[in-house]
């Protein structure tokens, strides 16, 4: 369920030329690449299957029931008609992805993915999207800047903050309300001392009784 790349699957298409119009963290918008048209994205997308919200205002969330969430698998779709999935075999991760981009290495462990991509399986739709706060030059330039301060980083992970080594990446993650309640039974002790006597030998080798403290 990790999408290893934007997910320009969600197509917003340009008002001006149709082309698919891509998300610019930099500048917070939406951007046509071919001819340069900017939208806010603030207004949400609507699809067939899902309403995606790619905004820093606050979207009204809507709470779903549980119950009534796990029974209908109205939610699951694929990402898009074309996108493909492939298993890393270092660590497991499902990698989401739209041609022509390529799975390449793992985002997660950095295993070279060799194995076959498959179309990709539906999933459960995200319904929000927090968007990417910078781009891929500025996050370059903060890498650079804090490898910078670290004397002893080893030239591996420098090779790796190379830009064309940066990818983003999405992380699924849920949001939960819970009313719990929980019940307990206990003993609880107190330690308390008597005092007791005992026979011992002193410095003169006499036998006298003492008193002592046990607990
Ligand atoms: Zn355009
Ligand atoms: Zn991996």
């Amino acid at each position: 369920m990790i999408s290893a790349t934007p997910a320009k699957q969600q197509q917003f298409p340009c008002t001006q030329c149709g082309a698919s119009m891509e998300f610019r963290p930099s500048l917070a918008a939406l951007v046509c690449p071919y001819c340069g048209h900017q939208e806010n994205p603030h207004a949400p997308a609507t699809t067939p299957s899902t309403t995606l919200h790619t905004t820093r205002e606050h979207a009204a969330v809507q709470e779903r029931d549980y119950q009534t969430f796990a029974v209908q698998n109205t939610q699951m779709a694929a990402l898009s008609t074309t996108a493909l999935e492939v298993q890393c075999s270092g660590c497991q991760a499902n990698l989401t992805f739209d041609p022509p981009q390529t799975a390449g290495n793992c985002p997660f462990c950095g295993t070279s993915i060799v194995a076959e991509p498959q179309a990709a399986h539906p999933l459960v739709m995200p319904e929000y999207v927090l968007p990417f706060r910078i781009g891929k030059r500025d996050c370059h330039a903060s890498i650079q800047t804090w490898l910078a301060s670290r004397w002893f980083a080893p030239n591996a992970l420098k090779a790796l903050a190379q830009p064309e080594q940066l990818q983003g990446v999405y992380l699924p993650f849920w949001t939960y309300d819970a009313q719990t309640e929980s019940r307990y039974t206990g003993d609880r002790g107190d330690y308390y001392y008597e005092t007791k006597t005992r026979t011992v030998t002193n410095s003169a080798g006499e036998q006298v009784t003492e008193n002592y403290e046990e607990r």
